[in-house]
């Protein structure tokens, strides 16, 4: 699916892939292999550059920290105890990694830019997805990237609705499946 947006519509498109690299068909992240490859892929890292077994731990810390940002995207107002499918660590060892992987304001671009500031390759390359998740903010495109509410699923899209209220992955798939969920109860309760 093509974000198109003005604001850094491939940087976008890129951090849904990576968030997407989990499904239902195996981890797409599996082997420090599977990692360069998708690094490379997506032009993130010299093809002379390889990731090791360390690598790989921190770049499914950065996807799994960057799915529960997407899935905070689209919380509902107020549910108790609210359902969540996440990795409850996955917050905490994001804010470990994103202290380990320090980008500076580069201003002799313009408009100025965060930039990584690690010599180390794949550090570069997580970093400089920290970089446009800073950059999807100040765009102001940030809330419109969400992790489908449905817990057992939580795969990342780009919410292209005018009224940013997209909630499911696919209203096929997702959205049925809780219509599907809340009608038995209704039954039951009766
Ligand atoms: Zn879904």
């Amino acid at each position: 699916m093509d974000i198109g947006t003005a604001a850094g519509p491939v940087a976008l498109q890129r951090i849904v892939d990576y968030v997407n690299t989990r499904g239902a068909d195996g981890d797409g992240l599996g082997t420090p292999e599977q990692v360069t490859s998708w690094l490379h892929t997506h032009d993130l890292l010299p093809v002379c550059a390889q990731a090791g077994t360390a690598d790989r731990e921190r770049a499914v810390w950065l996807r799994e920290g960057l799915r529960a940002l997407l899935a905070e995207n689209n919380a509902e107002p107020v549910t108790s105890p609210r359902p969540d499918g996440l990795d409850p660590t996955a917050r905490t060892q994001l804010a470990t990694l994103t202290a380990e992987l320090p980008l500076h304001l580069d201003v002799t671009s313009v408009p100025p830019r965060l930039v990584p500031q690690s010599r180390e390759p794949v550090d570069y390359a997580l970093a400089t997805m920290l970089a446009d998740v800073a950059t999807a903010v100040a765009a102001g495109s940030w809330p419109r990237l969400k992790a489908c509410r449905e817990p057992s699923c939580r795969w990342a899209f780009y919410d292209h609705s005018r009224n940013h209220g997209r909630t499911w992955c696919s209203m096929n798939v997702c959205g049925n499946r809780v219509k599907v969920r809340a009608s038995q109860r209704r039954r039951t309760a009766r």
